[in-house]
């Protein structure tokens, strides 16, 4: 199943300098499940001379001649369907299903940017001055640089590279160490569908800090476009400042899910367990703090309750499994230490609260109830199985409880109320709001947050945007000239 443990540069499988290899844990079982070139930031820095070497080329096919090979890839990605998925589960740990899910949600955006790579239109602008033409064009931004984590091992990859590639950049990759055989993968697959050496370039290794710092040291590079921690994020924010580069993030969520009196509870719940538990709870955009509103809070709890018990939890690869394991040790303390926090102040466990026998790294899916804004997870992220449980009395007190924090990013509201679905939609301070929905993940829409979830929009009409800069040319036409 594993095919490529070199990383990818110049449209060559290459070792480190150093011939140095890390690692790549199969979270499930705790095994090793492959050794992978652990290249050096001076590594690095080579898979940038050859994007920047390869960009003006790029740049100069037509956008159909790019948007076909675009289409190659995506065809290409999802014949591979189930090897890719395989592959996601073993060194990630989701469920098989949610990895399929994966790709052909990874898929999309490969499909719909090959489409988008055809409509970067531009514009005329009448005139300040009879004799002047206004005309405004869109470039590629040059060289980007791509770091991305280990939740989606493909598709955090492919909403930022199709539409790099979409408008005429090339892409050196950074995948997170925990994940980057699947990165290995979609570069074969990037390979054999035709993209032109230096194109498309996947620089794997632990020392994140060093290969990052030197990437975006480098001003060949003039875009970054990462999805991570916040913290890491605000490094990063840092870093680019040195050459102004362009810069998108997609950062930490604190997702607020709020159910209100007149919902369709059955709805809710099943929205709610979307929402909270597909990945484990490993997901930027899973409800974070689920609010639910007094008069139907028991029975939302109840119910909920009772479908979170009735979940399967083991290895990703097990027939039937909803919830494998977290991604690794630190993920997990930090699981316990949010659910011990809520239970010292008072908040009530309805069903797990305690690690799961399938493994070291596997915990029950938990629901606790008076989970209050004092505690621990009402203020971070938990990212896994947990869902926490408030109680509140009013719509304005929703919006003041769902909006007290510094993130941004996605927020859902299950109301049948017309008038109150707008207001909640107007009201929530986040760049996504999934009204009586749990899922709003899709190529189509744009997809990023306000505040400290991030800067910049992947997917939709404005996914591309983030990768062209915009050039206003000024014609003066002069006089007229007769002479033959
Ligand atoms: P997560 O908590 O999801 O692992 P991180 O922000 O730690 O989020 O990691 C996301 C990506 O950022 C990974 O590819 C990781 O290797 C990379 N990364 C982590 N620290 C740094 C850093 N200081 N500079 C550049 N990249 C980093």
């Amino acid at each position: 199943m594993i095919e490529h443990t070199k990383a990818f540069v110049d449209g060559a499988w290459v070792t480190a300098s150093s011939g140095e290899e890390f690692a790549v844990i199969n979270p499930a079982s705790g095994g090793c499940i492959a050794r992978v070139a652990d290249l050096s930031a001076g590594d690095a820095v080579r898979a940038v001379d050859a994007a920047h070497r390869a960009q003006p080329g790029w740049a100069k096919l037509s956008a159909r001649d790019r948007a076909g090979i675009l289409r190659r890839w995506h065809q290409l990605i999802l014949q591979d369907q189930d090897a890719l998925a395989a592959l996601i589960t073993l060194e990630m740990g989701k469920p098989l299903a949610e990895s399929r899910g994966e790709v052909a949600y990874g898929a999309s955006f490969v499909e719909w940017f090959a489409e988008e790579a055809k409509r970067v239109y531009g514009q005329t602008i009448p005139a300040h001055q009879p004799s002047q033409r206004i005309l405004v064009t869109k470039q590629p931004v040059g060289v980007v640089v791509a770091i991305t984590p280990w939740n989606f091992p493909l598709a955090m990859i492919t909403r930022k590279v199709s539409p790099a590639l979409a408008a005429g950049c090339t892409v050196v990759v950074k995948p997170s160490e925990d994940t980057p055989l699947t990165a290995l993968k979609l570069a074969q697959l990037a390979l054999d569908a035709g993209f032109p050496p230096g194109v498309l370039n996947i620089v794997t290794g632990v020392d994140a800090p060093g290969i990052g710092h030197a990437l975006i040291a480098d001003t060949r590079v003039r875009k970054v476009t990462f999805t991570g921690s916040t913290a890491v994020g605000k490094i990063l924010y840092e870093l680019s400042a040195a050459t102004v580069k362009k810069l998108s993030l997609e950062l930490g969520g604190n997702a607020p899910f709020i159910v209100m009196n007149d919902a369709d509870i059955e709805a809710a719940v099943d929205g709610a367990m979307l929402s909270k538990f597909r990945n484990a709870g490993q997901t930027c955009v899973c409800a974070n703090r689920i609010f639910v509103q007094e008069r139907v809070y028991s029975d939302f709890v109840a119910r909920f309750s009772a479908r979170v018990r009735a979940l399967t939890v083991g290895a990703g690869d097990q027939p039937g499994v909803e919830i494998g394991p977290l991604i690794n040790a630190d993920g997990l303390a930090k699981v316990e230490a949010h659910l011990a926090d809520a239970v010292a102040r008072g908040a009530q466990i309805e069903v797990g609260g305690m690690r799961h026998s399938a493994g070291p790294l596997f915990f029950t899916p938990t629901v606790v109830s008076g989970v209050t804004p004092q505690m621990r997870m009402a203020s971070e992220e938990t990212f896994g199985p947990v869902a926490p449980i408030y109680r509140f009395a009013t719509e304005s007190e929703a919006l003041a409880l769902a909006n007290d924090t510094p993130y941004g990013l996605a927020a859902y509201c299950y109301t049948r109320d017309l008038g109150r679905a707008f207001r909640m939609y107007e009201g929530l301070e986040y760049g996504i709001v999934g009204i009586n929905t749990g899922i709003i993940s899709t190529e189509v829409a744009p997809f990023g947050g306000v505040k400290e979830s991030g800067l910049g929009r992947e997917g939709g009409p404005h996914g591309i945007d983030e990768f062209l800069e915009v050039k206003y040319g000024c014609f003066d036409l002069g006089s007229q000239d007769d002479r033959v």
